[in-house]
């Protein structure tokens, strides 16, 4: 089937690609599967110099990433650049893995007890619209460290840097099989890879809505499961905090990928007795955030990524205390937006946009109840200057990836992942490559 991939800049055709029906992505896990046999027995040096490759092919290839994801998902350039660099580095990162998967030596009577980490096999990831690239490297550098070899779904939406990386595995040295990237629907492509016995485990990233179903589907077959689903996650500022400077990156705390990320403080939760400055300080730099080409060096938000992710933005922006601007015509664009008070829904529901409520809260307790008091549980910041306070709200507060006076989530050498309804399972950092396996024992009698 022909699928058109538009640029949500400008609503022009950018490509048009040939999705996978479920005998291509049957014909797709079978290649990986084989490639399996070899994969796992590469010897760990080897496996790590060809990552290793890999990575080097993605930095060669940067700029030219960089531009088929602003086209394709209307990145500005600079976010662009960042998230191809990101791949390279996840790459480099997890190249260094496999010399060091470790197992364990056990004191036990009668003989030795080791424990070896052994690939799973198959790992299919599927991936969300919002960040192509990293997400899919988030799942496949890992599991390729580990000896998986890996079916890559991205979104429909977005699937050019997908096929681009793929096209690299191979430049670089690995073997065909090894990376397979499957573009198609969630429900034909995406739900074979849940009901297909050769593969082991998937790595989801998307809506909470869907999560819930892979889970579900992942059950009957009892596979290895990772979910990064929705977040709505709390910016806790403090009367004794740094206003300026809080209040300075505020909105890019949010309106980062137009409000089109996971981890966006969509609720920013301020002291009451600092509430009104903050506001006087956070207009003018909503105001004053630059929206339009995303190809322009100095744009710090492009467009949303489709028709209906407009419609649904707007249906929660319906009552704007305050907005920025955005071009109008062609694309998919809405403006930086603050919310009145009392949206109800907006505060609570993943919007997924550049819209933001902020709240006012009395007291330490009261922060901790508002920010706790969501099914969403995956990221936040506390701005403060009493240390103290930081950590103990930093520790009260049930998510899984906190700053203190910054708004940062991500980086790649350290867990990735969230509470409650944000997800199960961590990616990124040591922990992710032990997901990737199967702790196996064996008992080695020393008796006569
Ligand atoms: P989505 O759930 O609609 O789709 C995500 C992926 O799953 C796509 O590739 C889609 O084709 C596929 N899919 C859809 N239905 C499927 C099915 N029945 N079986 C298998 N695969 C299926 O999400 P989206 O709209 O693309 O992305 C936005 C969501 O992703 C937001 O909720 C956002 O919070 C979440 N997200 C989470 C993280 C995180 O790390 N926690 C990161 C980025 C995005």
């Amino acid at each position: 089937m022909r699928y058109d991939v538009l640029n949500p800049a400008t609503e022009k055709v950018v490509r048009t690609i040939e999705l996978a029906d479920v005998a291509a992505a049957d014909a797709a896990i079978e290649r990986a599967r084989k490639a399996f046999d070899s994969w796992r027995n590469v010897a760990p040096a080897d496996r790590g110099r060809l990552l290793r490759r890999f990575a080097d092919a993605v930095d060669a290839d940067l700029e030219n990433l960089a531009a088929l994801e602003v086209e394709n998902a209307g990145h500005t350039i600079g976010n662009a650049r960042w998230e191809a660099g990101n791949v390279r580095d996840v790459l480099t990162y997890y190249s260094a893995a496999p010399e060091r998967l470790f197992g364990q030596q056990i004191p036990v009577s009668g003989g030795i007890d080791v424990t070896f980490q052994e690939p799973l096999g198959v790992v299919g990831v599927i991936v969300p619209w919002n960040f192509p690239m990293p997400i899919a490297g988030w799942g496949f550098a890992p599991a390729l460290a580990a000896g998986n070899t890996v079916v890559l779904k991205p979104a429909e939406l977005t699937p050019l840097t997908a096929i681009r990386l793929g096209e690299l595995a191979l430049q670089a040295g690995l073997p065909p099989g090894v990376l397979e990237v499957v573009p198609g629907r969630g429900n034909v492509v995406g739900n074979r890879f849940v009901t297909h016995s050769a593969v082991r485990k998937i790595v989801f990233t998307g809506s909470t809505t869907v999560g819930k179903q892979i889970m579900a589907g992942c059950a009957d077959q009892v596979k290895r499961v990772t979910l990064e689903l929705g977040g709505k996650s709390a910016n806790v500022v403090f009367a004794d905090a740094d206003l300026e400077k809080a209040a300075a990156q505020a909105p890019y705390g949010v309106f980062d990928n137009a409000g089109q990320d996971c981890c966006a403080r969509s609720r920013i939760l301020v002291q009451r007795s600092a509430y009104d400055r903050f506001m006087e300080l956070l207009e003018p730099a909503v105001k004053g955030f630059k929206v339009g080409d995303p190809n322009d060096p100095a744009t710090e938000m492009g467009p949303l990524i489709s028709k209906t992710q407009l419609e649904r933005v707007a249906s929660y922006a319906e009552n704007p205390a305050f907005q920025g601007s955005a071009p109008t015509g062609a694309g998919f664009w809405f403006p930086p937006t603050v919310l009145a008070p009392g949206s109800e829904e907006a505060q609570r529901e993943e919007i997924f946009g550049p819209v933001v409520a902020v709240i006012p809260f009395e007291d330490e307790a009261d922060a901790l109840r508002i920010a706790n008091d969501s099914e969403y549980g995956l990221s936040g910041s506390i701005w403060t200057r009493d240390v103290g306070r930081a950590i103990r709200v930093g520790r009260g507060i049930e998510a899984g990836n906190l700053s203190i006076n910054s708004n940062s989530s991500v980086r790649y050498s350290t867990p990735f992942g969230g509470y409650k309804q944000s997800g199960l399972g961590r990616e990124l950092g040591p922990d992710a490559l032990t997901a990737f396996t199967e702790t196996k024992n064996i008992f080695i009698s020393t008796e006569d």
